[in-house]
């Protein structure tokens, strides 16, 4: 499809749309994005884009995260590495079941639909992915492993049942997640929301925070936002514990990060969800307020020292000969996690606060009044005192982390593979029966729970007594389904039905090389993290000894516009495709690429789009210019002498920014490659213009370095804007070239070569 303009000096225009066509269709004729099967000795590269919720839209935001993805990945394969570039939709969950109930449609209907049109949407943008491994996690193949995978952390004590405070709507009859309650409205009918308790399904992530804390010192290959991420997460803080003596002589282990002031305590504060709560809360009226805190939606507000609820126990613990009074407050969860903490407002905001609040406090000796003066018997006495206390304590630490809800009282999710007997009690659904199957044709109005009414669903025999028994009703929470979503592309689809966790072909493209996802993932980032060290522990995943599902991760700000969030409401959304549609897909994703670095919020405005424009357009044109005139350019050794030192300094120009658009892009350092590439091209015009200086014209050997170097800038230009570059790559007769600087290809494109 590649004209060269032939003899004629017109100008050819640059066509996006033309160029773009012809492109797409050529990678799909010959599967250029297909996921090969790596050689002896070549680098499989698994890179690992965000999944997308089935949302029905791509907005600049998936833009950003796959274009930096792809720029990647493309990179690789040009490098001679085996790619492996693929992904799945993020089905479940209650977006698309609240848009289904919008639209009075079913939410498998509603999701298939937007697949399908952002899958066309991605294509559009020319993103290498390997469209064959596509997959929706609302699939029947999937979410039997998703309901594998329960049952598997169920067996290995990692998934439990306690009671969790849920928003209730009388009128709807259901249960409402947080995006549903509108200033404590439901948001289907407006009526006042409450909140009760229910039996819901933990995992536990405790057993695993010391590990996934630890490898954070070693990872080579993760951003800065990345590591953040993880950090806040964990909420580790550093500091002593010690054992505290109650009257009847158990004891009782406390946290504080106050190491030096340990002997100032005055109280001691436990989480409501501490281990031995239920020892301390024996009080009738003590366990009430500990239901009543339960139950009163705490969470939201248990960072506020001055708000939380605090509550007396009655009971003490003996600290260097003072009694302390034990409270109980949320605020320890907040800030320390399910453990016991040492109250010490003397050097404590938030210790003195609580203080504060409650009479029974006794305030604690202060520190360093003494120094300078004589010592009384009683200073003597405190003295000896705070040594002892202080020899008592260890060293250790605490996370915040903690296990979290999975399941949720919605229909369109996972069904939990769980079945409620009056004489067994929770059976586990037989590995063999799987999957249970989420019936497909509901229709969801927002109100009752659909699961529930239905009788072909609820009704079944207990696996274990034969007996009459009810379904567990509730749905796997899509965060769950997260949990383990950068699997199935590594699979083979036809090997997913049998072998999704036990394929061969895990070992050879695990850990994934690289995860680009948005500054709003640390937490999905943090489970599936979790999850493959317990499926390391439990056998599957054995062959990933560290546990770490990604060797290294690139997270991305989102893309704002006009300095605020983009929102219908404001008016301010810049759709890709309409953008698409008037530049083209090069120019976009160059536009974006080259806005902002991927740790700062992207403001998009039409600067960017502008600058890429121009950019492509130039080069273009530039480019078929240069090849019409290396046609006629004549043969002439004086001349070519007398420019050869020019031939080689732009022989180095080239190599050096080919060095740096390498290191550049190894970083995913898009913007600076970008960057990069434009410097290149103004050097290579600014070659030309010397020659035409000197000589009044270019020779043959100076045209055909002119070439050469351009046909460099269209392999480094290629990531970024992949269809107007391997169109230029073919006009220049360069098509399918590795990636330059690499060893033996080196002399073969370095035009600094030619040299007389
Ligand atoms: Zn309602
Ligand atoms: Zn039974």
């Amino acid at each position: 499809m590649a004209d060269s303009g032939g003899m004629s000096s017109e100008r050819p225009s640059y066509d996006a749309a033309a160029i773009e066509s012809a492109r797409q269709e050529a990678w799909s004729e010959s599967r250029a994005f297909d996921t090969p099967k790596p050689a002896e000795g070549q680098a499989a590269v698994y890179v690992k884009p965000s999944s997308p919720f089935t949302s029905g839209n791509l907005h600049m935001g998936h833009v950003r995260d796959y274009a930096i993805g792809d720029a990647y990945a493309r990179f690789r394969r040009a490098r001679g590495d085996a790619v492996l570039f693929g992904f799945g939709f993020d089905a479940f969950g209650l977006p698309a079941e609240m848009a289904a109930i919008e639209r009075r449609i079913a939410p498998a209907e509603w999701v298939e639909r937007c697949g399908e049109r952002m899958l066309a949407q991605m294509k559009r943008l020319g993103f290498s992915f390997d469209y064959e491994r596509a997959f929706y996690s609302s699939d029947e193949d999937q979410y039997r492993w998703s309901q594998w995978l329960f049952l598997t952390l169920l067996e290995a004590g990692l998934i439990y049942r306690d009671d969790t405070t849920v928003d209730w709507c009388d009128t709807c009859q259901t249960t409402l997640a947080a995006l549903q309650v509108e200033d404590g409205r439901c948001w289907r009918c407006h009526n006042e929301v409450r909140l009760i308790r229910r039996p819901t399904w933990f995992l536990r992530v405790t057993p695993y925070l010391e590990e996934n804390d630890r490898n954070l010192e070693r990872f080579e290959d993760w951003d800065e936002l990345s590591l953040a991420a993880q950090r806040y997460i964990l909420g580790r803080t550093d500091g002593v514990e010690l054992e505290l003596q109650r009257a009847d002589g158990r004891e009782l282990t406390a946290f504080t990060p106050h190491a030096g002031a340990v002997a100032e305590t005055s109280f001691v504060v436990l989480s409501p969800r501490h281990p031995e709560i239920e020892d301390w809360a024996a009080a009738t009226d003590v366990g009430q307020q500990l239901d009543e805190l339960r139950s009163g939606g705490w969470e939201r507000s248990a960072r506020d020292a001055a708000a939380v609820p605090v509550i007396e126990t009655g009971e003490s613990v003996e600290l260097g000969g003072a009694e302390l009074p034990v409270l109980v407050s949320p605020l320890v969860d907040a800030r320390y996690g399910p453990t016991a903490a040492l109250g010490i407002p003397s050097v404590d905001e938030a210790d003195a606060a609580i203080a504060a609040r409650v009479p029974s406090i006794v305030a604690g000796p202060s520190q360093g009044d003494s120094a300078g003066s004589d010592k009384g018997p009683a200073e003597v006495e405190s003295e000896k005192s705070t040594a002892e206390v202080e020899a008592e304590v260890r060293k250790t630490r605490r996370y915040r982390a903690f296990d979290f809800s999975i399941s949720r009282q919605r229909y369109w999710g996972t069904p939990i593979p769980v079945v409620h007997c009056e004489a067994c009690g929770a059976v586990p659904v037989p590995m063999e029966d799987l999957p249970v199957r989420l019936p497909r044709d509901v229709e969801p109005t927002g109100e009752g729970n659909p699961l529930a009414e239905r009788s072909d669903f609820v009704d079944v025999a207990c696996p274990r007594c034969g007996g009459e028994a009810r379904r567990e009703t509730d749905t796997l929470d899509c965060h769950f389904d997260a949990l383990w979503l950068w699997i199935p592309a590594a699979v083979p689809p036809e090997g997913r039905r049998d072998a999704m966790f036990t394929h061969p072909d895990l070992q050879r493209w695990l850990p994934s090389e690289r995860l680009v996802a948005g500054n709003d993932s640390g937490g999905f980032v943090f489970d599936q993290r979790v999850v493959t060290k317990a499926l390391r522990d439990i056998g599957p995943l054995e062959f990933l000894a560290d546990g770490e599902p990604f060797s290294g991760c690139l997270f991305h700000e989102m893309v704002i516009a006009d300095g605020r969030k983009m929102s219908k409401h404001l008016g301010n959304v810049v759709d890709p495709d309409e953008l698409v549609s008037e530049y083209g897909a090069d120019t976009v994703r160059l536009a974006v690429l080259y806005a902002a670095g991927p740790a700062k919020t992207l403001n998009w405005t039409d600067g960017a789009l502008r600058f890429a424009k121009r950019f492509l357009h130039n080069t273009w044109q530039y480019a078929h210019e240069q090849i019409a005139t290396a046609e006629t350019a004549p043969q002439d050794a004086e001349a070519a002498a007398d420019t050869a030192f020019m031939r080689e300094r732009l022989g180095k120009w080239c190599e050096n920014g080919v060095q740096r658009i390498t290191g550049d892009i190894e970083a995913l350092q898009m913007h600076k490659a970008v960057r990069n590439v434009t410097r290149l091209f103004e050097r290579i015009q600014d070659f030309e213009k010397r020659v035409l200086k000197r000589r009044g014209a270019l020779s043959r050997d100076d045209a055909e370095a002119l070439l050469q170097a351009l046909a460099l800038l269209a392999q480094v230009l290629a990531p970024f804007a992949p269809h107007m570059a391997e169109e230029l790559q073919a006009a220049l007769g360069a098509a399918g070239r590795p990636w330059p600087g690499g060893g033996a290809e080196q002399e073969a494109v370095s035009p600094g070569g030619v040299a007389a």
